[in-house]
């Protein structure tokens, strides 16, 4: 079987989950977000969720992470994976936020890459979540499996996956692509398991086992 059109994936996708057209981090102001988005790395929402609440509660501005005490802030993230060096890392990104972005978030993916710990991933959900902004896709686990499931891409490095998907769905798409193959990778394509028997996508996909 070819490869799906990227856009009919699309329709059936929104049509089952929705346009996810957000994350399900918790935030309640673009500093938090960005927060969360940066914290999340090899975590699930629900680790970032988990401790962000106490955090956002303490930690109001950049200013505030960029002037606390690192150990206090490894302790308020230790349920989280590499947070110690997640703690170091935000900590001297609000520095930067703040010393050369004048304590507001870049809104380039070059910039946003030259913060410590910010990666293409992170920058590109940041630019789409934050400012609405479609410079890329953030390519995750869950995104990089569907798409080389569904044959929209045949390469394992995240970065060549985007290029690859990039050119297959329009742009004003890119930010809700991300998230909504996030969820057909939670729902029924999972990298172990794949449940195919109960996906919308199964007669048009060419890894469909059902
Ligand atoms: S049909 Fe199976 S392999 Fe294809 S997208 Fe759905 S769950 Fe994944």
């Amino acid at each position: 079987m070819r490869k799906p059109d990227a856009g009919v994936v699309l329709e059936r996708l929104e049509a089952r989950y929705g346009r996810k057209l957000h994350t399900e981090l918790k935030h309640s102001s673009k500093t938090d977000l960005f927060v969360a988005v940066f914290l999340s790395p090899q975590c699930t929402d629900k680790q970032v969720n988990n401790v962000t609440d106490e955090l956002f509660e303490r930690f109001r501005s950049f200013k505030d992470y960029a002037e606390c005490n690192t150990l206090t802030l490894m302790k308020m993230l230790s349920g989280i994976n590499y947070y110690r060096t997640k703690s170091k890392n935000l900590k001297k990104s609000a520095k930067i936020i703040i010393e050369r972005f004048g304590g507001r978030i870049p809104r380039t993916i070059g910039e946003l890459t030259e913060l410590p710990g910010v990666g293409r991933k992170v920058a590109n959900v940041v630019l789409n979540e934050c400012f609405g902004i479609n410079e890329g896709i953030a390519v995750d686990t869950h995104c990089a499996t569907v798409a080389r499931r569904l044959q929209l891409s045949r390469h394992k490095d995240p970065g060549k996956i985007e290029l690859d998907l990039m050119g297959e769905i329009p742009r004003e798409k890119w930010g809700e692509t991300s998230n909504i193959f996030i969820a057909l990778g939670r729902d029924t394509c999972k990298a172990r398991n794949r449940e195919c028997g109960r996906c919308v996508l199964k007669d048009i996909c060419p890894s469909s086992n059902a």
